[in-house]
């Protein structure tokens, strides 16, 4: 079982590096998120040991849960993806190294508040919704600006870059109109004095695509763990 571990990440890997040499960009500007929601820390604990370092999570329970198990992997650099009630957010403050789902004030001015003196900022991403479904967490593009200027004001927070989920689809031109909303978007806060160094882009059905419009980070959970069957027991999805 840990072989086939070992197999999907050089095959992820191999992915990314197939795409940033199409697209002539260095490898190692493109960062491999593995998204370990659903999965043991054994899982984790093995790709650690191959080098791996940036792991991503969904659930603050299963965060809490893992982080303590792994606490000896002292290079691992936790990432909070999923949506976070305000009511949750102490856990993540005190936790996580980045939070990619910022869709809200209130909710980054709790993890301010929170963050502990002793830890370095708390980096985040700006979630933005990119294909406007009603049912996807985000900000719309129009909102960004004003959110990201008042990011900017908070102490302990480090405003790092723009993370999306794009609309599923097999239309390869769909998916990358998405994800130009996100680098178009990065150039407009450049214009603002505002200056992101990532793009979280890209998951496993449609990291090549991401990586061609200039994706820095790429999220990849079930082309390096397997389909997720089942949800964490004791968890409702939050
Ligand atoms: C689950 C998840 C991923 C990973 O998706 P895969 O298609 O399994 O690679 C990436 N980003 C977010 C926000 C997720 O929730």
């Amino acid at each position: 079982m840990m072989a086939t571990i070992f197999t999907a990440l050089q095959g992820v890997q191999e992915r990314i590096a197939d795409a940033c040499l199409r697209n002539h960009r260095e490898s190692s500007g493109v960062v491999l998120l593995a998204v370990s929601k659903t999965f043991p820390s054994s899982d984790i604990r093995a790709l650690y040991l191959t080098g791996q370092r940036n792991f991503g999570e969904n659930y603050v329970q299963e965060l809490i849960e893992k982080h303590a198990a792994l606490s000896d992997c002292k290079a691992l650099v936790w990432h909070f993806i999923g949506p976070l009630q305000s009511n949750k957010t102490r856990s993540v403050a005190e936790l996580a190294d980045w939070v990619h789902s910022i869709d809200r004030l209130k909710v980054v001015e709790r993890l301010s508040a929170q963050r502990p003196e002793h830890l370095p900022d708390l980096n985040v991403c700006i979630q933005i919704n990119v294909s406007g479904e009603v049912s996807k967490s985000g900000i719309s593009p129009d909102e960004c600006l004003e959110l990201a200027s008042k990011i900017c004001q908070l102490p302990r927070i480090k405003l790092r870059g723009l993370m999306c989920i794009p609309e599923a689809s097999r239309d390869a031109v769909h998916l990358a109109s998405q994800f130009k909303i996100l680098r178009n978007l990065q150039s407009q806060l450049m214009s603002h004095d505002i200056t992101l160094d990532v793009l979280s882009m890209g998951m496993s059905s449609d990291l090549e695509i991401a990586i061609s419009e200039g994706s820095t980070l790429v999220r990849i959970g079930t082309a390096l763990f397997g389909s997720r069957t089942t949800k964490p027991s004791d968890t409702p999805p939050n």
